[in-house]
């Protein structure tokens, strides 16, 4: 069964379960999202689903259905010497690697580093608070592109 993808037009402020900001929308700048085309979280995509113009709604997200539980195994011990001589590190810190991975430096020893490649928030109970400006029918080409385009049909690529 395929369902005719829409663009919805929201704002969001993302906090965890402690009630800390995590992410936020700038105000002149709502989020367009193109449904079914994997760039928002599944459970937040199925609750905007069911809303219109105007609406304002707090969305909880459990862990398993935004960025899945943590995985421990993907925590890397590497050692200091593998790494660029020049890198200042710092616990907390995000790094990039060459494939575009981002990993969060979790711990620091004398001689190794710990690289956590799980998201940062896998294993986060997320708190949505969505305010929607606008839901409408995708166009073919934002469609075919993936993504939504802006009010008069530009976009950067
Ligand atoms: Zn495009």
């Amino acid at each position: 069964m395929s369902v005719k993808p829409k663009v919805i037009t929201f704002h969001y402020v993302l906090t965890n379960a402690d009630g800390d900001v995590m992410d936020r929308t700038d105000e002149n700048q709502p989020f367009a999202c193109l449904t079914g085309a994997g760039q928002i979280i599944e459970g937040l995509e199925e609750a905007l689903l069911t809303l219109k113009a105007g609406d304002k709604k707090e969305i909880a997200v459990p862990a398993e259905r935004a960025y899945g539980e943590r995985d421990d195994n993907l925590v890397m011990k590497v050692a200091k010497a593998q790494l660029p001589a020049d890198l200042e590190i710092e616990e907390g810190q995000y790094l990039q690697g060459e494939d575009g991975q981002v990993v969060t430096v979790v711990g620091i020893d004398d001689d190794h580093v710990f690289l956590d490649a799980n998201h940062p928030l896998a294993g986060e109970n997320l708190n949505f608070n969505v305010t929607i400006v606008d839901v409408r029918d995708a166009a073919d080409d934002e469609i075919a592109h993936g993504h939504a385009h802006g009010p008069h049909g530009h976009h950067h690529h």
